[in-house]
């Protein structure tokens, strides 16, 4: 029997939301899952604090609502402690970009095995309305009412130089896109990110500003790094640039717990295992 994916709690996100999208394409991919004869009781997901993590209370399946910015502590260990499990991690841009960032960089360096899912409304909209990392030059905010004086910084520049070894960007009114790119990174062995463009329809409603913006990456060589590197550098300082979604590099190499077992070597045949492991992957 397939389970009913959608909670009965009452959903209390604003109408509009962009984290309507986000629930309603996993869903479908855990449903897409279940009929492929995967169990969902083998499907984490861990969400930060924010109005994302209400994701939790929405889908039907095992969550933990912890700390706001701890997504990956959390889910790095679930996933080394039970690494058949597929974990999901949901965070803010507030959540993971402020917060969480530290974690964020090394699970990224670390190539962890889990799949980071960012609602990335570049606000605060749980406590209406203050500036993030992601908020653009002049955002006027409860915290800034006179607009930003600093430029956001680049989410997807900064896990290519962290070793994310899956990198994406989405956007919620292109589903079934953010639906392949999501789908992909959890079938991604190692550290896959999605960054979502998401608007927030209380306080951030950025809607006309992306469709206007938003183009598909056709043709770009994902296994190039400097090429992903120059794309993620394209929308970045200039507002008014074209915005590109889709899997901007991806590359195979050995998951942190795929080294995780050698730990009760002796330092020399550990670090020989390492490397091989490396090489083989090259
Ligand atoms: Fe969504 Fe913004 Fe409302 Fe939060 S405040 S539920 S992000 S529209």
């Amino acid at each position: 029997m397939t389970r009913n994916l959608i909670t009965p709690a009452q959903n209390t996100w604003c109408p509009g939301c962009g984290n309507f999208a986000i629930q309603h394409t996993l869903k479908d991919i855990l449903a897409g899952l279940e009929k492929e004869g995967r169990s969902l009781d083998d499907v984490v997901m861990v969400t930060g604090i924010g109005c994302h993590a209400k994701i939790a209370d929405y889908l039907n399946i095992n969550s933990v609502y912890t700390l706001h910015g701890r997504t990956i502590p959390v889910a790095t260990g679930i996933k080394l402690a039970n690494p058949k499990l597929t974990v999901i991690c949901c965070a803010g841009d507030g959540d993971a970009y402020a917060e969480g960032l530290d974690h964020l960089i090394f699970a990224a360096k670390r190539n962890i095995d889990l799949t980071m899912i960012v609602h990335n409304n570049r606000v605060y909209g749980l406590t209406t309305g203050q500036y993030t990392p992601t908020s653009p030059l002049g955002f006027k905010g409860k915290s800034t009412p006179a607009g930003t004086t600093e430029y956001p910084f680049n989410p997807l520049e900064l896990m290519l130089a962290s070793g994310a070894t899956y990198i994406a960007r989405g956007y919620t009114r292109k589903m079934p896109q953010l639906a392949q790119l999501i789908r992909q990174g959890i079938a991604h062995k190692g550290f896959a990110f999605i960054d979502v463009l998401q608007i927030c329809a209380s306080f951030f409603n950025m809607t006309e500003y992306y469709q206007s913006r938003v183009y598909d990456l056709d043709g770009h060589d994902t296994a190039d790094f400097e090429k992903a590197c120059a794309k993620s550098r394209e929308w970045d300082y200039n507002l008014d640039a074209p915005i590109a979604l889709g899997v901007f590099f991806e590359r195979a190499l050995p998951t942190f717990d795929d080294r995780y077992p050698s730990r009760d070597m002796s330092v020399g045949e550990r670090t020989r295992r390492i490397r091989d492991l490396f090489e083989a992957a090259r």
